[in-house]
């Protein structure tokens, strides 16, 4: 399973394009793994997590042929995951050659009434707009995503709009993703656990950063994500050779990303960038 973080930035990115506080304005100025762009992942090469504006972006920064990708798990949609506004050139003469005929949306039921908003808003023909199905997750149920086996488990995180996080299989590896996500509660736990696996990777939020433990209930700090990297491996959903991975930074809260993996160092936590890729 080959995972690659396209986008590290928390819901404004980092720098924040109309932001001047010191860290955007060192980001700036260092450049390279210091700039992080909206969140999103890809998965082997033909499934991704989320659909941010950057999309087109990270397509082009990445060589990413968003042509060989069969579907898209939804997180939520907060603006920073969800304006999918690249679905709109998928198929006709704005996309050649594609490997699959349909594009497949996963994920809560708003994520269909958005998306076809977009369409309306924008007078999207129907060759593109047929083109692009949707499918309702079920959270704790089993689904198959193209190759995939997937679980949406409801996430510790803006609660009303029905977020998720996700379990996802292939073949024998699997991963936890945890974007974006509070500190699991017990129930979500003691779910992981009846799985009975243990986990290939583990994608943790840190959207606060420095911040104090449980900082807040709808996002993790560095001193949570450590927390949990022991308690994943206490109850055996996750072991050493587990790969754990931070994403979703955000500038009021985290300074370089040198400092960054300072903090981390010895944790064997990964810290992520963009273009940040493992195989598992
Ligand atoms: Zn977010
Ligand atoms: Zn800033
Ligand atoms: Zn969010």
């Amino acid at each position: 399973m080959k995972i690659k973080i396209l986008g590290s930035g928390g819901g404004e990115s980092f720098p924040a394009p109309f932001c001047s506080c010191k860290h955007c304005e060192e980001a700036r100025k260092l450049g390279g793994k210091n700039l992080r762009t909206l969140s999103q992942t890809l998965i082997n090469e033909d499934l991704l997590i989320d659909m941010p504006a950057d999309t087109n972006c990270h397509a082009i920064a990445h060589g990413v042929n968003l042509g060989k990708v069969e579907s898209a798990l939804i997180t939520h949609i907060h603006y920073d995951h969800f304006i999918p506004a690249v679905a709109l050139t998928h198929g006709g003469v704005q996309a050649h050659n594609l490997k699959y005929k349909n594009f497949n949306f996963y994920g809560a039921s708003n994520v269909k009434e958005k998306c076809e908003a977009l369409f309306t808003l924008y007078g999207v023909g129907s060759e593109v707009k047929n083109s692009v199905l949707f499918n309702e997750i079920e959270p704790y149920k089993t689904t198959i995503v193209g190759k995939y086996k997937v679980i949406g488990i409801k996430a510790m995180h803006a609660v009303s709009l029905n977020s998720l996080n996700y379990v996802i299989f292939d073949n024998d590896k699997s991963l936890l993703y945890l974007i974006d996500s509070g500190y699991p509660e017990e129930d979500n736990l003691k779910f992981l656990e009846s799985l009975n696996i243990k986990f290939s990777a583990v994608i943790m939020d840190s959207t606060f950063g420095v911040g104090i433990r449980r900082a807040s209930k709808f996002h993790m700090s560095f001193l949570d994500n450590i927390e949990l990297k022991e308690e994943l491996i206490k109850r055996k959903i996750a072991d050493n050779s587990t790969k754990f991975v931070i994403t979703h930074l955000t500038h009021n809260l985290t300074e370089s990303h040198e400092k960054t993996e300072e903090i981390f160092k010895g944790t064997n936590i990964d810290v992520a960038y963009d273009g940040y890729e493992i195989e598992v």
